[in-house]
């Protein structure tokens, strides 16, 4: 909405002109910005109710959804209003480490509530540039709106950093889980992978491709079930996924010759000793990479059930397929997946898994889940699978949770001197909040 009116009186000083210039403009953006939200809000509105349509839910039905979806609304509008910067939060404790900052466990000072906050340090991420708006509020809001993904509240950000308040989850992460046990049980490997499943599909469904599905990014809420970690964020700043990175390759690198050699227990021993190093490093893992995504020949949504079969391997088999003693080696062995992709003989698993890992770790052309993913749910390893009820259900693995901020289920970081006040400049955090 233009603002229209009398122009200044012309006995102002410049002073009071360009103050009432400034608050005109002010006003402007406040009514248009609120025009819009208003216009996004009828938007959802609508949407809930062709959606209720369209799942024919008795009158009962619709009401406990529209309720539950003004709450949403109620609460997306309060976190909005309030203007959060680092201040409002309290640390408590460093519980993860990634290649651009760390997640602490917070508590908002105002409300006691605990949240996981990620930190990204903005020096550490190349192209700066395009971290500036980190979220799209819609981006938020679509989230939100997924049972299978991290709910992400706020984000602010200051000179050094950007920070995302996100809901904390007290499961831990799938790859701490798998550094603690040598295999997962075929049972178990079905819990999680079926779980896994329903949460790529729902952000298929959203037009999200995930690019980056790997088991550091599934994390386990306080009932053990499955979310995925907010997406999309870094994947393109990690030189993994870049096909650069590989293009040197220095066929005279020490070939991994006794890697190659090893047995599977010690394989697996060596895996998860270098695992967490790999977590954190800027290059990242290829291990979990399609083929197809290092290629410039394209990929589309098929690639994010390659990452899932690289997995379930992991799962079963006690260390990813193409495991190597470097990245490149590791590159390798994924681009020549036909000779690579072996299982060991000294681990017995079921033919019903081997098969669908091999139907997830194929040709895109062929891979299962191309049809839709119909075709992956009523493949057989996943028989007696309860697809509709799976979240409400037992998980196969439960948590142990004795208070909102346990983090035992978390491995021990050393505090970290990134929210230091020597570090930080706090008259341009105040400036550059958004
Ligand atoms: P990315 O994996 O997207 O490149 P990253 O490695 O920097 O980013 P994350 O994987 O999101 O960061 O987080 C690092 C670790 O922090 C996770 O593996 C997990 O252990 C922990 N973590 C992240 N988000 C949460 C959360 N919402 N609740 C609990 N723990 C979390
Ligand atoms: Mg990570």
């Amino acid at each position: 909405m233009a603002m229209t009116g009398s122009t200044p009186c012309s006995s102002m000083s410049n002073h009071t002109k360009e103050r009432v210039t400034m608050t005109k403009v002010t006003l402007e953006n406040f009514y248009s910005n609120l025009i819009a939200q208003h216009e996004e809000r009828e938007m959802r509105q609508k949407k809930l109710e062709k959606v209720m349509e369209e799942e024919g839910l008795k009158d009962e039905e619709k009401r406990l959804r529209r309720s539950a979806h003004a709450r949403k609304e109620t609460e997306f509008l309060r976190l909005k209003r309030t203007r959060l910067g680092l201040e409002d939060f309290e640390s408590l404790k460093v519980i993860g480490r990634g290649a651009f900052g760390e997640v602490r466990l917070v508590q908002k000072k105002d409300t006691g509530h605990v949240y996981a906050m990620k930190i990204l340090r903005k020096a550490d991420m190349l192209e700066k540039e395009q971290v500036g708006h980190i979220r799209a509020e819609r981006d938020i809001l679509v989230e939100a709106d997924s049972l299978w993904v991290v709910k992400m509240f706020y984000s602010f950000q200051d000179k050094l950093n950007l920070y995302l308040i996100m809901e904390f989850l007290p499961g831990g992460d799938m790859m701490t889980l798998l550094m603690k046990k040598d295999t997962l049980t075929e049972e178990e490997t079905q819990f999680y992978i079926a779980e896994t499943v329903l949460a790529i599909d729902s952000i298929h469904q959203l037009g999200f491709i995930h690019r980056d599905i790997k088991p550091d990014n599934l994390l386990l809420d306080s009932k053990g079930h499955v979310k995925l970690s907010d997406f999309g964020l870094c994947t393109g700043l990690k030189k993994a996924h870049r096909t650069e990175f590989y293009r040197n390759l220095n066929h005279s690198l020490p070939s991994d010759f006794t890697f190659q050699n090893m047995n599977s227990k010690r394989k697996a021993e060596t895996w998860k000793r270098n695992r967490r190093q790999l977590a954190f490093s800027t290059v990242g893992t290829p291990d979990y990479i399609a083929p197809e995504v290092f290629m410039q020949t394209g990929y589309n949504k098929l690639c994010d059930w390659w990452s899932l079969g690289v997995i379930m391997y992991e799962m079963l088999i006690g260390y990813p397929p193409f495991c190597s003693e470097t990245p490149q080696e590791t590159y390798k062995k994924v681009m020549n997946w036909k000779e690579t992709l072996t299982f060991p003989p000294e681990v017995p698993i079921s033919e019903k898994a081997k098969d669908l890992i091999l139907r997830f770790c194929c040709e895109w052309e062929h891979r299962i889940g191309a049809p839709g993913v119909e075709e992956i749910k009523s493949n057989s390893f996943f028989e007696g699978v309860d697809w509709e009820h799976i979240r409400e259900r037992p998980a196969a693995i439960s948590i142990e949770i004795k208070s909102i901020d346990d983090t035992s289920n978390f491995d021990e970081f050393p505090e970290s001197d990134i929210l230091k006040p020597t570090v930080l400049c706090p008259s341009s955090q105040e400036e550059e909040r958004k």
